[in-house]
């Protein structure tokens, strides 16, 4: 039995005066902000004008012409500093955070955390920017790589992380030497509003930033496309659909930025017949249901061995018809509602299309009482080839099951997706192990083995391939994507040796 819902609207006053975000950001504009908890408004937020984008570059420009001069160390100070800032209101922004996206305060919780450990990863970085000493073929000469600050940097961010995306970016933008502009999310907005009133906070202790450092832009895409239009940004990173990053990538190739694209996902795992099934089964329930199937690494496919499909299936139906689903500030509930309507005409119609291929479909059905939110039942759908609604990313909780015979079978259909994000494996044989992860295993960018599809570690790069856009973020050597690589080459010898041989006396 489901309560009726507190207001939305209520927290967001107390939250957002907490972290020191001014009324007339968020109270007066005309972009209506709704939270997806209630569905109800919360407040308005002014679009950024053509005028004010415009200062934004400038200032981030001149920003840069400071910033990239200061030490790296020294830099890696600021982001020590948000860190902190972000530890102190953690619990205050990860309920913002809830408000904002819908997803349960655990998670919300679990992104702010997720920032501050990308802050603390960025400030040890900020340390080892590391180049090369490269042998040289020429008497009396040093060859050598050096990582230079590249320039202002776009950030546009998608609804479902409305912070830690941005963190992943812009604590190495920083480090690196490179001011950043943020155009979040249209749909959650707030978030992105708390936190330039906690980065300015850091700034403020830091003491002598430039100014214009950080700034963020709301409105829609067209705000964005103005950003991936301007000659200043060095390089525009984007989170969302395969369908935006196409449009970036095509306009920012016209004047060859730099693009880091973080783009759709088409999840898969495979439960092999020597799974540890109970562990395999939460892993999965998690990977699908959790945000409410609202992950770019959600799970969307399941590969079960015949040998225990029927079985498997049974269970996660019943995961499914069971999960405690409601308002996400509610400690017991383990998933909250879609984003919007929108997001749940996309399931419906994702689910008829199954329907229509002769599919076993259980849930999917809307749950009232709950405002005007939109609350789903997770689907659980079987007995459908591998075609149709399966091969694209639908934002939802729907998970496809398929039964398997052969390995090899399974890892050919995993990877036949456009996409090419995460996947995952369960089992307890070391060749089928390592065979996932070989060269002629998995094709994503991620590829684990007995853990699910989502969640990932801000420690390894974060990122996938084909239609996911190829992109890596946050920690390995993802820092590469901010700087600019530079070769020197010094002759410290009297003579002119050129390269390869070559004669030219003169
Ligand atoms: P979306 O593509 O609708 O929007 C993402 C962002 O792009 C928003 O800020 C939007 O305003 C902006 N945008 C839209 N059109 C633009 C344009 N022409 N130029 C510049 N900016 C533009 O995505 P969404 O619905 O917010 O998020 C869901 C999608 O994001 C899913 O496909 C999900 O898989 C993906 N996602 C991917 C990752 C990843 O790391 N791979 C992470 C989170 C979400």
């Amino acid at each position: 039995m489901i309560d009726a819902i507190k207001p939305a609207a209520d927290d967001a006053t107390a939250l957002l005066k907490a972290m020191g975000v001014k009324d007339a950001l968020w109270q007066s504009g005309d972009r209506p902000v709704h939270s997806p908890i209630d569905g109800a408004r919360i407040g308005g937020v002014p679009d950024a004008t053509a005028d004010e984008i415009a200062a934004a570059v400038a200032a981030s420009e001149r920003a840069f012409a400071v910033w990239r001069t200061v030490p790296a160390p020294r830099r890696g100070e600021l982001v020590r500093l948000l860190g902190q800032v972000l530890r102190v209101h953690k619990e205050a922004l990860g309920r913002l955070v809830t408000l904002d996206c819908g997803k349960p305060l655990s998670e919300g919780s679990g992104e702010v955390q997720e920032v501050i450990d990308i802050c603390d990863f960025a400030v040890g970085l900020s340390r080892q920017l590391y180049g090369l000493t490269i042998a040289s073929e020429r008497p009396g000469h040093r060859m050598m790589e050096t990582w230079h600050p590249l320039g202002p940097v776009a950030i546009i961010t998608a609804f479902n992380f409305p912070v830690a995306v941005w963190a992943w970016n812009a604590a190495l933008a920083l480090v690196c030497g490179n001011p950043v502009i943020w155009k979040p999310s249209e749909k959650t907005p707030l978030t992105a509003l708390a936190v330039q009133a906690l980065f300015e906070r850091a700034l403020a202790d830091f003491g002598d930033a430039p100014a214009g450092l950080s700034s963020v832009l709301i409105g829609d895409g067209d705000v964005g496309a103005a950003l991936v239009a301007h000659p200043a940004i060095r390089l525009i990173s984007a989170t969302g659909s395969t369908r935006m990053g196409r449009i970036v990538n095509e306009q920012a190739a016209q004047r060859f930025a730099r693009v880091l694209l973080e783009l759709g996902g088409n999840n898969a795992s495979i439960v092999s017949p020597s799974a540890d099934v109970d562990l395999a089964l939460r892993a999965s329930a998690f990977g699908f249901m959790g945000t409410a199937g609202q992950r770019c690494t959600s799970l969307r496919r399941l590969f079960v061995h015949r040998s225990i499909h029927d079985d498997f299936l049974a269970r996660m139906r019943a995961a499914a018809a069971s999960i405690a689903i409601g308002d996400p500030r509610d400690p017991a509930m383990l998933v909250g509602p879609l984003i919007d309507a929108g997001a749940a005409a996309a399931m419906d119609q994702a689910l008829a299309d199954a329907r229509a291929a002769g599919a076993t479909i259980s849930g999917g059905d809307r749950i009232a009482g709950l405002g005007d939110g939109v609350y789903v039942r997770p689907a659980v759908v079987s007995h459908l080839a591998h075609t149709g609604p399966v091969l694209r990313e639908t934002f939802a909780p729907i998970l496809y099951v398929f039964a398997y015979d052969d390995l090899d079978d399974a890892i050919s259909l995993q990877n036949s997706v456009d996409q090419g994000l995460s996947s995952s494996i369960f089992t307890a044989d070391m060749r089928e192990a390592e065979l996932f992860v070989s060269a002629a295993g998995s094709d994503c960018g991620i590829a684990n083995i007995n853990i699910g599809t989502s969640g990932a570690e801000i420690g390894g790069a974060f990122g996938g391939e084909k239609e996911t856009g190829g992109g890596r973020e946050s920690g390995s050597d993802s820092w590469r994507a901010y700087m600019r690589r530079q070769t020197n080459t010094v002759n410290y010898s009297g003579a002119l040796p050129l390269a390869q041989g070559v004669k030219f006396e003169i």
